[in-house]
């Protein structure tokens, strides 16, 4: 049977990995010992580091650092057919004077000349600066740090969180600010690219019509990757990723895509998003994509006080109910085999937080996931909904809810993307009925720069017309972009909804919108 393209990446890249080669060694000595597909003393034609550098994934014993070689980053890479040797280094100091590691790795003509280094024998708690060397140029210098030990007592855990960065909705204003912060960790929850077309009247645009071979996905995330802004961000701190509709095609559900296209020509597109998406983030390998399938559903943890479970709600999820329209609730919303996740990824969800010896445990997702009835507007019909969230999937949902309050993992959090404006909730085992169990809080997080809408004046208006509908619903706003700061200490969370003055010009000021607590112990969220 013919190996699929993945495979052979696959196994090439296992091989390669074989080969890192120690510290001390030469490029000339690697061109020797591998001369037929390695290029060890490249010329580039450009600068190769125009996609900037990233770390991710944090241990307490080590980082993922990522940087891709793109000297023409939005025409295919323009790198030679040869994998090429980089060197990296990782100091204790911004200078990069205190070297601990100086190491060759390869940058795989397969993967797009990306390079993922997982560095292992660091200290935990500390703050590192790498950098990268190919060809005799050098990149910027990035800063990351490792994960406190597992269980080791934390005092304090600062992170942002971000989704839904439209290239043509605005400038990543958010991040020019997020790169200002004094934070631990960023964490990226879905739609980090759009895979739409050019709309000439945007304010920038995107450099093709809708994207869907291998080669489309590379350029457009270089677009997104060659803002100034997002590398900032990406070089001051460690971030973790999920994904949602949009880094592969809008509100596709497992198979199912959002046009007309067979199964198999979406699984192909799937398996050329997937691979894309690993390529461009710091990723671990065990995330390296497998044909269309892409291993992403993970815990990170910080000590005794924060655990992030990062689901994964698009790979495995059910088609969405009721058509996938934005309309009345249907039977088909309370569907028992309506999954978001599937079996096993619930599972594992399950088993984490059963299991958790963490004071806050994050559930990192990306679709609002409680109830919200739009129709209490009276601005729409009654019974009006959004079935791409879990409102689409009350059964599984409930369950979910129910196993909060059966089992009380210790402060549960969900923190939201995808909807572009900001909300706080609390979860009710009864969102029809106010005076029922709150078993945690959610917090949804305004997108870097994607619209609330055709008309975000009007989609808010609809909102907060709804809201006497929807109690449990302490706080929203559609008209801002911005991020959500988090401070996490023992005793109490923080959200702050940070929102930027602009994104239709290239900077802007920030300024706090909003903040609300959690009390450790006492489910649901107040205003700070
Ligand atoms: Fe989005
Ligand atoms: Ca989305």
């Amino acid at each position: 049977m013919k190996r699929s393209l993945v495979e052979r990446l696959l196994s090439t890249r296992l091989q390669r990995r074989d080969l890192l080669i120690g510290g001390a060694l030469t490029g000339l000595i690697l061109a020797r010992q591998w001369p037929r597909c390695l290029l060890a003393q490249t010329k580039f034609t450009d600068y190769p580091f125009t996609l900037g550098v990233a770390s991710g994934e944090p241990l307490p014993d080590g980082v993922v650092l990522w940087t891709r070689l793109a000297p023409d980053p939005l025409n295919g890479g323009g790198m030679p057919t040869e994998d090429v040797a980089v060197i990296y280094t990782i100091a204790t100091d911004a200078a990069l004077q205190n070297v601990v590691r100086q190491d060759t790795a390869i940058a795989p003509a397969a993967l797009g000349h990306s390079v993922h280094i997982e560095v292992s024998g660091l200290e935990s708690d500390q703050d590192y600066w790498y950098r990268f060397e190919a060809g005799g140029e050098t990149s910027p210098i990035g800063r990351t740090q490792t994960a406190p030990a597992p269980g080791a007592p934390i005092g304090q855990f600062r992170f942002a969180f971000a989704s839904c960065q439209n290239y043509q909705d605005g400038f990543y204003t958010a991040y020019q600010n997020m790169a200002e912060e004094n934070l631990d960790l960023v964490i990226h929850l879905g739609d980090y690219i759009y895979e739409g077309g050019i709309n000439s009247e945007a304010v920038r645009q995107h450099n093709s019509p809708e994207i869907i071979t291998l080669e489309d996905y590379r350029n457009r995330y270089a677009l997104y990757k060659s803002d100034p802004n997002l590398k900032a961000a990406h070089a001051a701190f460690p971030w973790t990723f999920t994904w949602d509709d949009h880094e592969v095609d809008d509100n596709y559900a497992g198979f199912t895509p959002e046009d007309d296209q067979s199964t198999e020509a979406f699984a192909q597109r799937r398996a050329a998003a997937y691979q894309v998406y690993y390529e461009h983030m710091p990723l671990r390998a065990s995330s390296i994509a497998r044909g269309a399938f892409l291993q992403l559903y993970r815990r990170l943890s910080f000590g005794d006080l924060v655990s992030f479970n990062l689901l994964d709600t698009r790979q495995y999820r059910t088609d969405q109910p009721c058509d996938d329209t934005f309309g009345i609730r249907c039977e088909e919303a309370f569907s028992p085999a309506a999954t978001m996740t599937g079996n096993r990824q619930e599972n594992w969800l399950r088993s984490g937080l059963n299991h958790s010896n963490v004071r806050w445990n994050v559930i990192a997702q990306q679709t609002m996931f409680a109830q919200f009835n739009f129709g209490d507007s009276q601005l729409l019909p009654s019974d009006f909904f959004n079935p791409d969230q879990w409102d689409g999937y009350v059964v599984q949902r409930n369950r979910l809810i129910q196993f909060l309050q059966a089992r009380k993992p210790s402060n549960p959090i969900l923190i939201t993307g995808d909807i572009h404006s900001s909300w706080v909730h609390d979860i009710k085992t009864d969102f029809d009925n106010p005076e029922s169990e709150t078993v945690g809080a959610e917090f949804v997080g305004a997108s870097i720069s994607s619209s609330f809408g055709d008309d975000e004046a009007e989609s808010s208006a609809v909102v907060t017309a709804a809201l006497p509908g929807n109690l449990h619903t302490q706080f929203f706003d559609g008209l801002n972009r911005g991020y959500v700061r988090c401070t996490v200490t023992p005793d109490i969370w923080q959200s702050d909804f940070r929102v930027v003055s602009t994104t239709q010009e290239d900077t802007a000021e920030v300024s706090t919108l909003a903040s609300f607590v959690v009390e450790n112990g006492r489910p649901g969220a107040q205003p700070a």
